[in-house]
């Protein structure tokens, strides 16, 4: 982990919070921040709401406390973790906040999802055994681990979410691999699908957003370290040209259909400049 990460421990309202995301009734995030600090973190978003004056990726607050002990019916609800930290990330191997999260959802009947860029998910396959309705999913893009180290720098390398994902679905765990977010020309997303292809049955795909925030950065590590693909970088997220997403879309369901491989492709497309 980051050494020169500022860590507070603080009281937090609740941990359980409703949701709009796709799929998902309600979220838990134990963190605010996350020490993976990925070059292009979409949770960036949740500084304005953090009393932080230092870069997104440098502090993480521990909600070691809650102050509601409102009692919450989650029978039949998606109860997501985590939407803007990842649950798994280093700090939870000392507060371990997300097993005692899942601890107390054991007999809530509330259909629980896990994505975690970290093989530290691991440690908690005991509890998971023990609820009913738990998927568990891996989040990468990439076999190549010198990419996934310069974007990703404090994430488990790809070889260790592999070997999470071997392992879960080992424990009768039910699992996926989101391959996301797609970085174009870089994410070499069949040799990933082949490598993952053992271990899980289902895939989903989500291209590379960049916000005000990570457009510049990503832009400007393209530039100094891929320049052959400055002009295609632009093109996508500065022209808002689609086509590449519409093509790669096309080649991943083949790919996946072939296989017969359970395949969503969730590509978000810009808007093109009027
Ligand atoms: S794991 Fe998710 S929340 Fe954490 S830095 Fe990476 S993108 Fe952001």
């Amino acid at each position: 982990m980051n050494n020169s990460l500022k860590v507070k421990e603080i009281v937090a309202k609740g941990y359980i919070n409703p949701s709009k995301l796709p799929g998902s009734d309600y979220v838990i995030n134990p963190y605010v921040g996350c020490p993976h600090r990925c070059m292009y973190c979409y949770a960036e978003f949740m500084k304005r709401f953090s009393n932080h004056d230092e870069p997104w990726g440098t502090f993480t607050d521990v909600k070691i406390r809650s102050t509601s002990n409102r009692p919450i019916d989650l029978a039949g609800k998606n109860v997501f973790l985590s939407s803007v930290t990842d649950c798994y990330n280093p700090l939870e191997e000392k507060y371990a906040l997300t097993r005692k999260l899942l601890e107390q959802l054991k007999y809530s009947g509330a259909k629980i999802t896990i994505l975690t860029k970290s093989v530290l998910v691991l440690r908690d396959i005991d509890v998971f055994k023990q609820i009913p309705d738990i998927t568990v999913g891996l989040s990468m893009n990439t076999t190549d681990d010198s990419f996934r180290q310069e974007i990703e720098p404090c994430a488990s390398s790809a070889l260790e979410r592999l070997y999470a994902l071997k392992t879960l679905r080992e424990n009768g765990i039910h699992n996926w691999l989101h391959v996301a977010p797609v970085f174009p020309y870089l994410s070499v997303w069949k040799a990933l699908l082949e490598a993952a292809e053992p271990f899980t049955d289902r895939f989903t795909f989500e291209n590379l957003k960049l916000r005000a925030a990570s457009l510049p950065r990503v832009l400007l590590y393209i530039t100094q370290k891929y320049p052959h693909l400055k002009e295609l970088y632009e093109q996508i997220y500065r022209q808002n040209n689609n086509e590449y997403w519409r093509v790669i879309r096309k080649e991943i369901l083949a790919f996946c259909n072939e296989r017969k491989l359970s395949a969503a492709v969730q590509f978000a497309e810009r808007e093109p400049e009027s």
